[in-house]
């Protein structure tokens, strides 16, 4: 019977081309309409200026204390973390072979003695206490853990929260979130129906891009969120998102379009709707929409 069982690639084509009959027939264009209704789509968006990582310290301080016969193993901290990650980047292993957990979602036990949304609460309660970052504790107004639908098929996962996230609490609520709002609806849902996140639960200073002793200090929040809604769906949103997840050097553009495994579910990288504001180009907001009918498609395929 093996020889009647349909290509899955085939099923996703042929479903991603349903749903876009569908959903052009209720009258979405996609991010065509998106489009019409952002006409200052070129002003700058909450996370638009970025800065480059600080310079690192020099180097050449004996903070190793090289006076020491003994050779200690290394402490696990979150610098020594990302050091590891970025040499596990530069041996350029296959992207499945590179995940930070490499424990499906489906191996992990669930809690039946704690609702997924009392579970997620207890994740956001702990972050608001959290001070691994002194820097990003110290500059934060409020944590931003993530909100949405515990029971969902689809989280979105973004960079960090902005000014506007910061100020509320909330994920993706500024402009770039006003739009990625117009690219859940352009695919047939609400932000009520899926769970938006980021990677780190704090503002970065001046919206810089986070870096990896943050992001590395952040990750447990991020697995324990995903391991109680187990979503069989995710969209990285932009290239910090993609590339930390998937362990890769590999940018957003090169990424994009196409599903990577992460611990059991598929994971769609696609540009940051920041992004998208700064090219709302044709071209970049087509490839932005059909990358999510590829998510849509999925979702629904998924059982
Ligand atoms: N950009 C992000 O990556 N996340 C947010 O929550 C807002 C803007």
């Amino acid at each position: 019977m093996l020889a009647d069982t349909p290509d899955p690639r085939t099923m996703l084509q042929s479903i991603t081309a349903g749903l876009r009959t569908r959903l052009e027939g209720e009258g979405r264009a996609g991010l065509t309409a998106v489009a019409k209704a952002t006409p200052d789509a070129e002003a700058t968006n909450t996370i638009g200026e970025r800065r480059e990582y600080p310079a690192a310290p020099a180097a050449g301080s004996d903070a190793g204390g090289s006076n020491s016969t003994a050779v200690a193993p290394p402490a696990l901290t979150p610098e020594a973390v990302a050091t590891t990650i970025k040499a596990e980047f530069a041996q350029q292993v296959p992207h499945e072979a590179r995940t930070l957990d490499l424990f499906d979602f489906s191996s992990v036990p669930e809690d039946s003695g704690v609702s997924r949304g009392e579970a997620l609460a207890r994740i956001a309660a702990e972050v608001a206490g959290c001070d691994r970052c002194r820097e990003l504790a110290a500059g934060r107004t409020h944590t931003v853990p993530g909100q949405g639908n515990p029971h969902t098929k689809l989280v979105f996962i973004g960079e960090g929260p902005g000014e506007e996230e910061d100020r509320q609490g909330l994920a993706f609520v500024g402009r770039a979130g006003e739009l990625l709002t117009k690219m859940i609806e352009a695919i047939g849902l609400t932000r009520e129906q899926v769970f938006i996140c980021n990677i780190v639960k704090c503002r970065p200073p001046g919206n810089r891009t986070p870096m990896p002793d943050e992001e590395a200090n952040c990750m447990p929040y991020l697995a324990r969120q995903l391991e109680i809604i187990r979503p069989p769906v995710i969209c990285a949103l932009g290239g910090t998102a993609a590339k930390w997840l998937l362990q890769t050097h590999d940018g957003i553009t090169r990424l994009r379009g196409r599903f990577y495994p992460y611990r059991g579910a598929q994971l769609m990288p696609t540009f940051h709707p920041a992004y998208v504001l700064r090219n709302y180009t044709p071209d970049t907001r087509k490839k932005v929409y059909n990358d999510l009918l590829k998510v849509r498609a999925a979702m629904d395929a998924a059982v």
